[in-house]
Order: C-alpha cells, then structure tokens, then sequence
C-alpha cells in the first residue's frame, strides 16, 4: 500500500471519513463495558456530534463528559432498584428528538443488541420512518470478561459458547428457558443481569445435568478501577453470594475458561492505577 493512502493516527481521529449523523437521525451506539477506551472511534464520533443523547444508568460519566457543549444528557434506565423508564416511552422520546431536528444519539452498556433492547428500538424507529445506525460495541460477556483475564473460548477448552440472560420482562427467571438445553449447549455460560437469581439459575443448571463444580466467576463493574473477580463454582455460588464486594452489574461466566483468569488475570494493581482507560 502506498505510504500516502495510509491512515495515521489524526486521520482516523479526525473522523472525517465517518458516516456524519444526520439531524432527525438516530444513532443506537454501544457504549462498550464501561472504560472510556473501550469505545468505538464510531461510537466516540457519534457522542462528539450529538444534540441529545439518551442514555443508560451503565453508561458512566466519564463517557458522557465527551459530550460537547450544548449536548442534552436525558437518562433513561433502571437507577437504584426505581423502575425503568418505559420501552415505549423511550421509543417516543427518540423519535420526538428526531422529529425536531436534532441529532440523536441513542447511546447503551455494551453492545445495543447484546440482551440491550437495540432490536425493539430499531422496529420502533423503522416503523416511525426515522432513519437510523446501529453502532455496534464491546459486549460485557466478551470485554468485560477479559478485564478478568477470561477468554471467552480457548482453543483446548470450548468450541461454543453460550450468551444466557438470567431475567425476562417480568424481572425473574425467564420461564421460557429450556434449561435441560443450555446446560448440555455449550461448555461456556455466559449470563448477564444474572446476579440477582444467581442461586436459582445455578440450581437449574445442576438438576439439569451440569456439574457443581463447574468453575465460575462473576466478575462486577468489569473494566473500571473497581472492578471485582469472585471465583468458585457452581455448587457455591451462594456463599460467593455473600462475599464483600459484588454489586451490579456483574457478568457472569461458568466453565473451564475460568480457570485461565487465574493466570492471564492481568488487570491489577499497577494496570489498574495507570488510567482509566
Ligand atoms: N448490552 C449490554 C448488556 C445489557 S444487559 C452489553 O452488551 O454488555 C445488562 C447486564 O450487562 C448487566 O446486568 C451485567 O450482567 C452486564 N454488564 C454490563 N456492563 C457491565 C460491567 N461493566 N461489568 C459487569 N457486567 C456488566
């Protein structure tokens, strides 16, 4: 490739070449797990150019201060156990914002359709006849996982893994689950927003033929400074339960991936304390 059509560094953070966001547009952005440098150069552009940015309670404020000036922030998310701000009623806020012109930046934890309801909005907004993007972002069962030195797959150890969500619409344990499936699907479990019925999903996942010792790790506020790796298993996930420390949101990981946190866990101390990124 010829040296000139290279791009260096300032030409890629220039964003010039980017999809520029349109007013009356919107922009469904992953925000990553939560370090600011795990955004997307797409998803750092969108927040730069955005008049409105609706956001989620995982979306921290270190990503929202890169918001320009004049930007307005509209949270819109679960906070402190209050109830989350309705589908619909978020769904009409985008298209509100859209409709006046402005430019909006729907901006979400992770990847927007990683159990993120990207799906719905976008049905919503199609239906609308709002033009849209979707940027996608670093999912909290594969980033944040690796914070804790946890490979998703690994090469000797798993061939699949499985993403699971341990709530449905009503907030419990999804019904519709064929819990004898999941547990012989994959060697690797990933589960999001599964703290809260831990116990429960570990007890389903036993009697439907997964062994309780089954390395697992939950791994809270993965990819900022306080971030917490808890190991053991899933025959002990109630007194891991009641360790110091775990608060949402947690991923979670059961199988043999977990043991290589042990020695690849490089997040810490030193790496830790040098930035937030
Ligand atoms: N779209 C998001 C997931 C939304 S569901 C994504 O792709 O990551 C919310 C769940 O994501 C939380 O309950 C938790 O299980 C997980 N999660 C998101 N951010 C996290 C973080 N920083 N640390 C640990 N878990 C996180």
């Amino acid at each position: 490739m010829p040296t000139d059509s290279r791009k260096n560094h300032a030409g890629l953070s220039d964003f010039s070449d980017f999809p520029s966001l349109e007013k009356g547009t919107v922009w469904l952005v992953g925000a990553g797990p939560g370090a600011p440098g795990l955004l997307t150069l797409l998803a750092s552009h969108a927040i730069g150019s955005a008049d409105v940015i609706i956001h989620d309670a995982l979306v921290g404020p270190d990503i929202l201060e890169l918001a320009p000036d004049g930007c307005a922030l509209i949270f819109a998310g679960k906070r402190g156990g209050m109830p989350s701000a309705e589908q619909d009623d978020i769904c009409d806020l985008m298209i509100a914002e859209a409709r006046k012109g402005h430019r909006v930046v729907r901006l979400k934890g992770g990847d927007p359709f990683m159990f993120g309801r990207g799906a719905e909005e976008c049905l919503k907004l199609s239906a609308a006849g709002i033009p849209f993007r979707v940027v996608p972002g670093i999912s909290a069962g594969i980033g944040g996982l690796a914070y804790a030195g946890i490979p998703v797959t690994h090469r000797t150890t798993n061939h699949s893994v499985l993403f699971l969500t341990g709530h449905d619409r009503q907030g419990v344990v999804p019904s519709a689950v064929d819990w004898n499936g999941v547990a012989r699907a994959a060697p690797v479990i990933v589960m999001y927003m599964a703290l809260k019925h831990l116990g429960d999903i570990a007890d389903r996942l036993i009697a439907a033929g997964r062994s309780s010792s089954d390395p697992l790790a939950i791994v809270s506020n993965a990819t900022l400074p306080d971030q917490k790796v808890r190991r053991g298993t899933l025959g002990t996930v109630r007194t891991m339960l009641r360790a110091q420390g775990i608060a949402p949101p947690a991923i979670i990981v059961a199988g043999p991936v977990v043991e290589l946190g042990e020695r690849i866990h490089w997040y810490r101390d030193r790496l830790r304390s040098n930035g937030n990124g």
